[in-house]
């Protein structure tokens, strides 16, 4: 038993969604169950209806008029209008919309975020379930909300482990036998059955979710790059790909910001031992990448770069040096506005974070903490991660003039840099 999971791009068109038919074909592999992503930049337009649903603005219906435009273009390229099954399931789907945006906006923003942007994942899946079908490829479509159970924590929802494992295990493998199921990333369920999604670029993650409690073979995730590389080589073309990767060092690299996987992925497949293979889906003959256990260290260095950093510099209003005290009042301040600190440093008289820039959370951390402490901040930054670092890759990527903060431990060197 395997899971494949395409992301945006290799379903961004009717070529891809072809191309994505042909690598299901060529791999003949039996018991399949492929998470698919919404198609191309789907969840962005889905956002940005959803900002101007909230605010009232009528642009709305524009932007349904376009998400919609662009499916049925890529529908009757795949169908040549001659498949009633396909236009009426996508038809009603985007009638779930439709009802949503007809009354004015009554519950918290992330509720109705998640009831209208897990639409995208509905239509894609749905898309390429009826084009398999059409072209011979016979499958199941199955609704990822029947098995992945969530808490109410909507954007971000937590995985309810115990009772989507309960779910998948019970139902799954006999809707698998010899056959192919097609199901949706991103998308969960609460207890009073809403749907919740799981964070941004989430489909990665509910693909280890299924591969776990399938205890499947193996994870192939379909990408447009050739597979994990040393660094973006959108942004310096000389990176070079590895063929192998420990979860360890994946984990790591995740975390300091490479975002070719979600970083909640890795966990659930190290659990089991299930080897991820990250492929390229233009070329899916090449090896691309494969994560699994290994004792095999790789030392040659990548670079990470997370961009829209904020640097942050904390001090006392008291002029004291900073306190054990102080640093626990502060760390409950930024768990409380749910930041993550990508980095911190303490001087003598003042505590220094790095963040991801997010004024919302910015100033709810503002408000809890402004009454004892001063501080200063600079935004736009970037954070520089280079793991197994050497002084040469230190000085070919880093720009020490440009740098606010640096760190340096054993095996990795961090940098805060203006851009
Ligand atoms: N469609 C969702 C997103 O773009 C989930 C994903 O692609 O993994 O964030
Ligand atoms: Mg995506």
């Amino acid at each position: 038993m395997q899971v494949f999971k395409f992301g945006g791009a290799s379903v961004k068109d009717a070529n891809n969604i072809k191309n994505m038919a042909d690598i299901v074909k060529n791999s003949a592999v039996k018991d399949l169950l492929i998470v698919v992503s919404a198609i191309g930049k789907t969840t962005n337009a889905l956002e940005g209806l959803t900002n101007n649903y909230i605010s009232g603005n009528d642009e709305m219906y524009e932007n349904l008029e376009s998400i919609k435009k662009y499916h049925f273009d890529i529908i009757n390229e795949l169908f040549a209008y001659n498949y009633p099954k396909v236009y009426d399931d996508i038809n009603n789907t985007f009638v779930e919309i439709e009802w949503t945006i007809e009354d004015k906006p009554q519950d918290p923003y992330n509720f109705i975020y998640d009831q209208i942007v897990s639409i995208g994942e509905l239509l894609s899946s749905k898309i390429v379930s009826h084009y398999f079908n059409y072209i011979g490829i016979t499958n199941k479509w199955l609704d990822a909300r029947s098995f992945i159970q969530t808490d109410n924590t909507y954007r971000e929802a937590h995985v309810n482990w115990h009772k989507t494992n309960d779910l998948i295990d019970s139902q799954v493998p006999a809707l698998l036998k010899n056959t192919i199921a097609i199901t949706q990333g991103f998308i969960g369920n609460t207890s009073e059955n809403f749907t919740t999604t799981l964070g941004r670029e989430g489909s990665d993650y509910s693909a280890a979710i299924f591969a776990n409690c399938l205890n499947a073979d193996k994870l192939v995730v379909w990408k447009d790059v050739p597979g994990i590389l040393n660094a973006d080589p959108k942004r310096f073309p000389e990176a070079i790909k590895f063929d192998e990767l420990s979860y360890a060092s994946a984990i790591e690299m995740t975390y300091y910001g490479a975002s070719i996987i979600h970083p909640k992925t890795i966990k659930p497949l190290q659990n089991k031992n299930i080897p991820l293979y990250v492929k390229p889906f233009l070329q899916p003959e090449d090896q691309g990448t494969i994560i699994k256990e290994t004792d095999s260290t790789i030392n040659t260095p990548s670079v990470i770069v997370k961009s829209n950093q904020q640097l942050l510099s904390i001090s006392s209003k008291d002029y004291a040096f900073v306190s054990e005290k102080h640093l626990s009042h502060l760390f409950r301040a930024f768990a409380e506005a749910n930041i993550h600190i990508n980095m911190m440093q303490i001087s003598a008289l003042t505590f220094s974070v790095c963040m991801d820039q997010d004024a919302q959370k910015f100033e709810k951390l503002v408000e809890m903490i402004k009454q004892d402490f001063s501080f200063k901040y600079n935004l736009d930054l970037e954070l520089f991660t280079i793991r197994n670092f050497t002084e040469e890759t230190v000085a070919k990527y880093i720009d020490h003039s440009k740098s606010l903060l640096e760190q340096r431990s054993r095996n990795n060197a961090q940098f805060v840099v203006r851009k």
